[in-house]
């Protein structure tokens, strides 16, 4: 067998990479033109790739290494597990103590009625159990036709048929034959971007007030559920306004409808508290969890279901829905160690007490530069909207995204890891960064904001639309 190292010069690896992987949201064909950038390490808020450049990961990854990579203590569970029970199922009466443990541990850090967890291998799965719990419910309550499920435009729940259709992607839905049926869409809360002249507590309130028009609209008896992100993440960091989700909140009692907080990237301290439902006023009936929940160590998520639920639909006979890796006991053991890591660490109060206010001080500073329009940070969640007038908000003359990825290559190219939604920028850092880190972090930001610039002036792009 060919033993692929990272000792194998980066041009052949590239080769393999573009002769054999499909790579997910990617161009293939493209990337292939190119060559893949080949990460060979990680250790705390950095990775290596095999040049041996040290990059600053601004993204925890996919959002998820929250912990900072190269722990020990999490590689060392996971060998453990491994050598006591590798694998075995929970479909057929059985348990096991990962399994257990991990769900006692969550229903504990979940506020509220948020005792039972149902577990997935990703956020996308758990979403699709998501849509096959509110539908069940309302079955077994005497309700079928009950089973629509309402979410918003560019809102982003996965990518599998469910989790896909959730989502409010354009790019998504245009692929596959999507959506699936009975899942509609109302606007996004995204005033910086579509609130024009209004005020951005008036227009939190107008789009949220879409969902008591949709209601209305489709009759209360065929609606289940809203679903939504707390904050936006994949849609491009978005902060709603401090009005929409006390008024989405209002609707969904008003009607008895379920309300499920997608919190896969919010949950698990992102947002300064454990769940991003806190932060933002939410009580939801489900949360969505996956990312966080391992920084990342292992593929693990789930939902995080309130006591009707889960005694209505268990109440009821058989649910005939499952994973073979549902509860997996090494991704259970490495998450549980995860949750340990983030509790006895106080990585929480750590965000909230000093990563975060630390960076808020020197992101908000970014508003000096001529190309940012706003930046915005929650806990450490942040984005900045490039702009080529910041007076009037506008959006650039050249096709969506051009900017954004530019500056994206910048950034790259100064070993910073920052990521592009359309011409917005947005971080997603591990939480255990701290101030010299943060400061790293802005000065290669600043930098490729500057390179950004010019090539845009020299280019003739700083056009609006
Ligand atoms: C990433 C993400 C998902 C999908 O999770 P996967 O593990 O990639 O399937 C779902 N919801 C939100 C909010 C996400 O950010």
């Amino acid at each position: 067998m060919t033993q692929i190292t990272n000792h194998m010069p980066t041009r052949e690896l590239q080769a393999l990479d573009a002769a054999h992987h499909m790579h997910p949201f990617t161009a293939d064909a493209e990337l292939a033109r190119k060559g893949a950038r080949i990460i060979t390490r990680g250790k705390g808020v950095y990775l290596t790739d095999s040049e041996g450049q040290q990059i600053l990961d601004g993204m925890a990854g996919l959002w998820c290494v929250n912990v900072g990579y190269g722990r020990k203590d999490i590689a060392e569970v996971a060998a453990r597990q491994m050598e006591e029970l590798c694998y075995y199922n929970t479909f057929f009466q059985t348990s096991h103590v990962p399994a257990i443990a991990l769900a006692a541990e969550i229903a504990k850090l979940a506020p509220g009625d948020l005792n039972h967890v149902f577990y997935a291998g990703s956020g996308s799965e758990a979403n699709d159990t998501n849509i096959r719990l509110v539908r069940r419910y309302w079955e077994v309550k005497g309700k079928p036709g009950k089973n629509i499920i309402i979410s918003r435009t560019n809102a982003y729940h996965g990518s599998t048929m469910g989790g896909g259709s959730l989502g409010g992607m354009a790019g998504i839905h245009a692929q596959g034959g999507l959506p699936i049926p009975n899942i509609v869409h109302i606007g996004q809360p995204y005033w910086y971007g579509e609130g024009k002249d209004m005020s951005a507590e008036e227009f939190g309130l107008l789009r949220a007030r879409e969902l008591e028009a949709k209601i209305e609209e489709l009759g209360v008896d065929r609606v289940a559920a809203f679903i939504g992100e707390p904050i936006q993440g994949a849609g491009g960091v978005i902060v709603p306004p401090a009005t929409y989700w006390p008024e989405i909140q209002r609707i969904c009692d008003k009607y008895g409808i379920l309300l499920i907080a997608d919190e896969v990237i919010t949950g698990f301290g992102r947002t300064g508290n454990w769940f991003g439902s806190q932060t933002l006023g939410i009580k939801p009936h489900i949360m969505t969890i996956a990312k966080g929940l391992s920084s990342g160590y292992a593929p693990i998520g789930g939902s995080i279901v309130c006591d009707d639920i889960a005694a209505t639909v268990g109440g009821a006979g058989d649910f005939n829905h499952g994973y073979t890796y549902c509860g997996h006991p090494v991704a259970a053991a490495v998450a549980l160690k995860n949750l340990q890591i983030l509790q006895e660490e106080k990585i929480v109060d750590h965000v909230r007490n000093v990563a975060h206010p630390y960076l808020m001080e020197r992101w908000k500073a970014l508003e000096d530069h001529p190309l940012v329009g706003e930046a915005s940070l929650v806990g450490l969640m942040g984005s900045i909207a490039l702009t080529p007038n910041k007076e009037t908000r506008a959006a650039f003359a050249s096709e969506a995204g051009t900017v954004g990825y530019r500056c994206r290559e910048r950034c790259f190219a100064n070993n910073l890891v920052m990521r592009h939604v359309g011409d917005r920028m947005i971080i997603s850092p591990p939480l255990v960064i701290t101030p010299s880190e943060i400061d790293v972090l802005i000065e290669r930001a600043t930098k490729s904001l500057d390179e950004c610039y010019a090539g845009l002036k020299s280019d003739g792009l700083l056009k609006a639309a």
